[in-house]
């Protein structure tokens, strides 16, 4: 298992990535749904401030101090540097869990920045991108990033022997050179995301709240075919998940799904039916 997510528009959105274990959004019900796999969780990433995507967090940091586990783990939260509602929030939570038997931490972040997930020989680390929601509401989307080495392009073509002997030669740093690819990238609520902040990545979380552009009053969310779009420009490597659909499309999506069958895409698109519990393999 990759990954669980659930989302409906407006009512509530999460997604846990479990090979880092990683809380993407936190809305209502992500406790009742994961059970005890919420003391797996290290890092919750918000993406913005909106009841949808913070509802879950009062029950989730209650949780890991009451229920069956280990009480002593730290928990990261992540969000938009700026955000009202969660600034609100943390001193709701100062407030009001002063017996917390773990250590929980609040941290800003902006456009840019990085959090490291792991050391060692490809190390991996989260880096925080700019999306468009609303005025007034900061609003980020998170790439999981890899750093992987690979041939230079002037070596590609040796064969197996001719490379082995130039790393016994000592030359296996100037033969090489490093890269970063992208395995995870959710945008969180936005208008299309910027195609060049998750150019490449394997896996694209899109929201796609509406399917057609008719049905959009105003421009803070995406279409199905934006998301798709975005997914062509960014050279999307295996799948293209598409979340946080409008409810009114709940008994539709056969048809949206030969729709975009008919298009002969590149990589996969999962829909993720706006109420169900969807495990990623
Ligand atoms: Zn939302």
């Amino acid at each position: 298992m990759k990954a669980i997510i659930f989302s409906k528009a407006l009512y509530s959105t999460w997604v846990y990535y479990s090979p880092d274990r990683i809380l993407f959004d936190c809305g209502e019900g992500v406790s009742t749904i994961l059970e005890n796999k919420v003391f797996a969780i290290k890092h919750v990433f918000l993406s913005h401030g909106h009841a949808d995507h913070i509802s879950g967090l009062m029950g989730l940091i209650n949780i890991r101090n009451n229920a069956m586990g280990d009480h002593e783990k730290e928990l990261r939260v992540y969000y938009p540097a700026g955000s009202f509602f969660v600034s609100e929030l943390i001193s709701y939570f100062g407030r009001t869990n002063r017996n917390l038997q773990y250590e929980l931490e609040w941290i800003p972040l902006k456009p840019g920045d990085r959090v490291t997930l792991l050391s060692g020989r490809h190390p991996r680390y989260i880096e925080a991108f700019a999306t468009v929601h609303v005025r007034g509401e900061p609003s980020l989307g998170y790439n999981v990033c890899e750093v992987r080495r690979r041939l230079k392009p002037e070596y590609r073509d040796l064969s197996q022997e001719e490379i082995v002997a130039l790393v016994r030669a000592g030359k296996k740093e100037e033969i090489s050179e490093t890269y970063v690819q992208y395995l995870f990238s959710y945008g969180g609520d936005s208008v299309p995301l910027n195609p060049t902040l998750v150019q490449g990545t394997e896996v694209l979380l899109h929201e796609a709240t509406f399917v057609d552009d008719e049905d959009r009053k105003e421009y803070k969310h995406s279409t199905v075919w934006e998301a798709i779009d975005v997914a062509k420009k960014a050279g999307v490597q295996k799948e293209l998940i598409l979340f946080h659909l409008s409810s009114r499309y709940r008994w539709d999506l056969d048809k949206v799904e030969q729709k975009i069958a008919e298009l002969q895409l590149p990589f996969r698109v999962r829909i993720i039916p706006p109420g169900e519990v969807v495990e990623i393999e």
